[in-house]
Order: C-alpha cells, then sequence, then structure tokens
C-alpha cells in the first residue's frame, strides 16, 4: 500500500528522523493559514502517490501566505501528469505545505528488501533530486547498496561509512549515519516494501551562528500489504481516491486486478503460474495485456462474472484471454460465470478460453453453445493460435479508437 508524502514524513519524525514542519491542505485559503505559521519561505507539493512532481509543477517554493494561497490553487483540483502516474494523471486533493529548505546538496537514500539476498538494503548516492532510475542506468557505481542482518539490523559502523561516502560535512557524518540506521529500523518496524528519501539534503546556514544540517525533504513510504493486518494504525491511512477504480472493485470482489498501460488483451486467470504463462502467450502472439485478473483458486460463477464485468469495463480491452484450471473452480461454473458477465457487458468482443481440469468438457460446451464470439482451446498452445488468429483479423490497436472520434 502506499501512503502520501505527509503521511510518510510523519512516519519518519516519530522515527526520530528530521524533517521540515507543515501540515496539509484541502484549499488554497488553508494553504495561506499554514503558511502564515512560518517566516522564511515555504514549499507547496501537491500530495499524489507518485514522485516526479517536481518536473510537472507539483512543488512550488513560494516566499509569502498568498503565494502559498496561489501555487495551491494551481494544484487543487487539477490532474497532475508525472513519469510515475498514467498517462491521464491523478486528481490533486491536498496539498502538503511546509517549510521550505535551503539546500546546499542534494543526496539520495533508500531501503528496499533484495529479493536476491532475501534481507533489506540500504541504498545511497551523492546523486540526489534527481530521477534515480536514470542514475542506476547510466552510473550504476554511484549507487551503494548496503545489505542489513535479519537479526541485529543496520550497524552504526557501516552507516557512518555510508555517510563518508556520501561526502556530508565532518560534522553531519554522526547525524547522517543515525538517520540511516533509523530509516532502516522504520523499515522493518513498519513491515515496509520501500522507504525512500530523496532529496536528502544538507541544508545551507542562512545566518551566522547557524549550523548546516541533514533533512529529508522528500518521504516515500510503501507498506507491504501482507503485514498491513499487524499495523491498524497504518491502515487507516489507505487513501482509495488514489487507486484506480476498478483495482479497488477488484479488492472488494477479493480479486487480484492489475492495470497494465498500452496493452488491448484482457487477461483472467486462476493463479500466479497461469497469470505468467498467459501474459507470455499474449506477448508471443504479438499483442500487449491490457491488465491481468488473478481470480484465485477458490472462486464461484459469481465471482467469475464480477472479474468479467471488471475486465471489459476497462476501456483499453478489445480482446479476452482466459486461461483456467479447473479445480475447487469448476470449469462449468468458470464457463457460466464468463457466460453471464459477457451477456450483461460487452457481449460482442472476441473471447479465447482454454480450460483444463474439473468439468472442462461441460465448461466448453457452455461457451460454445452460449451465441458468444467464443473461441476454445484444450490448452496454452491453442489459446496462442486462437489469439493470434483474431488478432490478424483485427484493425491494428487504437484503429477503431479514432475513427469513434478518438478518446
Ligand atoms: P518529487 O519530484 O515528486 O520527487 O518531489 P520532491 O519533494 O523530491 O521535490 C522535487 C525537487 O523540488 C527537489 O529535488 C528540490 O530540488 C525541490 N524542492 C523540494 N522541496 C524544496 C525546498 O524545501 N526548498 C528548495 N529550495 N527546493 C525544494
Ligand atoms: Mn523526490
Amino acid at each position: 500500500m502506499k501512503i502520501h508524502e505527509y503521511q510518510a514524513r510523519n512516519l519518519l519524525e516519530q522515527a526520530g528522523i528530521p524533517t521540515l514542519p507543515g501540515d496539509v491542505a484541502t484549499t488554497p485559503s488553508e494553504a495561506r493559514k499554514i503558511a502564515e505559521r512560518f517566516t522564511g519561505q515555504v514549499v507547496v507539493k501537491a500530495q499524489i502517490h507518485a514522485g516526479g512532481r517536481g518536473k510537472a509543477g507539483g512543488v512550488k517554493v513560494v516566499s509569502t501566505p498568498d503565494e502559498a494561497g496561489v501555487a495551491a490553487a494551481s494544484m487543487l483540483g487539477r490532474r497532475l501528469v508525472t513519469h510515475q502516474t498514467p498517462s491521464g494523471g491523478v486528481l490533486v486533493r491536498k496539498v502538503l505545505v511546509a517549510a521550505a529548505a535551503d539546500i546546499a546538496d542534494e543526496l539520495y537514500v533508500a531501503v528496499v528488501m533484495d529479493g536476491d539476498l532475501g534481507v533489506p538494503v540500504v541504498m545511497a548516492s551523492t546523486e540526489g533530486g534527481v530521477e534515480i532510475e536514470h542514475v542506476a542506468e547510466t552510473t550504476p557505481e554511484k549507487i551503494m547498496r548496503v545489505p542489513g542482518d535479519p537479526l541485529i539490523g543496520f550497524s552504526p559502523y557501516r552507516a557512518r561509512d555510508m555517510a563518508y561516502a556520501l561526502g556530508v560535512p565532518a560534522e553531519l557524518v554522526r547525524p547522517t549515519a543515525d538517520l540511516i540506521v533509523k530509516l532502516y529500523r522504520l523499515f522493518v518496524d513498519k513491515d515496509c516494501s520501500l522507504v525512500e528519501v530523496n532529496p536528502l539534503v544538507v541544508t545551507r546556514p542562512s545566518k551566522p551562528g547557524e549550523v548546516a544540517r541533514i533533512i529529508a525533504l522528500d518521504a516515500k513510504v510503501t507498506l507491504e500489504d501482507d503485514a498491513l493486518f499487524r499495523h491498524p494504525e497504518l491502515q487507516a491511512l489507505h487513501d482509495p481516491d488514489q487507486e484506480e477504480p476498478l483495482e479497488l472493485r477488484a479488492a472488494a470482489a477479493e480479486l487480484s486486478y492489475v492495470k497494465l498501460e498500452g496493452g488491448r488483451v484482457g487477461c483472467m486467470v486462476n493463479g500466479a503460474g497461469l497469470a505468467m504463462a498467459t501474459m507470455d502467450i499474449t506477448k508471443w502472439a504479438g499483442a500487449d495485456p491490457a491488465n491481468f485478473l488473478d481470480v484465485g483458486g477458490s472462486a464461484d460463477e459469481k465471482r467469475v462474472e464480477e472479474a468479467y464485468r471488471i475486465l471489459v469495463d476497462d476501456k483499453d480491452v478489445e480482446v479476452i484471454l482466459i486461461n483456467l484450471f479447473g479445480g475447487i473452480l469448476r470449469c462449468d461454473a468458470a464457463a457460466r460465470g464468463i457466460v453471464a458477465g459477457a451477456k450483461a457487458t460487452r457481449h460482442d468482443l472476441p473471447i479465447i478460453v482454454a480450460m483444463r481440469g474439473t468439468n472442462a468438457d461441460e465448461g466448453l460446451k457452455i461457451l460454445g453453445d452460449s451465441g458468444l464470439k467464443v473461441s476454445t482451446a484444450a490448452d496454452l498452445a491453442g489459446a496462442a493460435e486462437g489469439l493470434k488468429t483474431i488478432l490478424a483479423s483485427m484493425p491494428a490497436k487504437g484503429a477503431h479508437h479514432a475513427q469513434g472520434g478518438g478518446r
């Protein structure tokens, strides 16, 4: 589960990591009032579950409360499009108004789970503020990776090594090492899948006698869904507004639905292995999946029908590929669910169905007799061929949308 920056900043603060004070506003006048609490510059930041806001007009440093109101008005109620959002952007309903930092240096630090090592690793780089994906691609040697230890955590001396390597001023080595250890502890304590601070900044002292500080200026925290039951206080941070409506509907029906950008094939499967195989054959047939929906092993007719309805409510879907293995979910029940879903929705869509296992013959017969545009297959290879044939008879992707006046 993703959470907002302002919520992540609160978690960081509770963990003893320095951030700058701020509050969230839902209107420009609220934003102005919050800005009045601070003396110097403030920063107004769109709160969406995506990064890249800086380059997209979603982060503005301003000098007066009135300017903060204007900046908030430019963001609230608009859709912000960044390289991390879907192409249509995400609606901004809240902005964070916070004291701004005078920045001397922008660094990067994150904790992620390393799937190969099976432990959390701390990643850090002097190249903060910019897209870390770009650094990883072009100059991977500029990203340090240091694994933690599941038993002892992240040892302070390794954190100190990292702080030195980040090149922070001598007096900030200790606070930076301390911050790294606390970030790691936060990652473990809250069962996160990602804790990322980009940028982590070294501030520029504004008056004589003031000292440089190390501060988490941006914060991204993603929580591991499967561990959320252990953290009721974190569950409360869920913001359904930020999620795809179809993903919410799928979650309510206990279906796993994942939207994929740029494809035209809607995929229904039961089980992760079939999901992978189904996406592979979709690509083999020359198309991309628009989504995939896993109904799970113990679905029934009703759940398959709802799954089908969710699948076709994705307007990118032009053809449907269903790949099921009958077990607890019998194929005949699945077939009835598919037919019910198709008859109630876009019944003219071509459907390819591969079924094996319990009552497969019965299921395939129900589909064949349904009057829908179904081609059935007994196995994956048959489904792949079927998809290829159907794709060959369809206009190129997007062509019929254009005829309809575009979208
Ligand atoms: P993101 O683009 O969505 O990751 O948003 P960030 O919070 O990382 O902000 C993007 C960039 O805006 C940062 O890299 C900074 O350069 C700049 N920025 C953000 N907050 C401040 C601030 O308080 N003061 C100054 N001077 N710049 C800031
Ligand atoms: Mn950032």
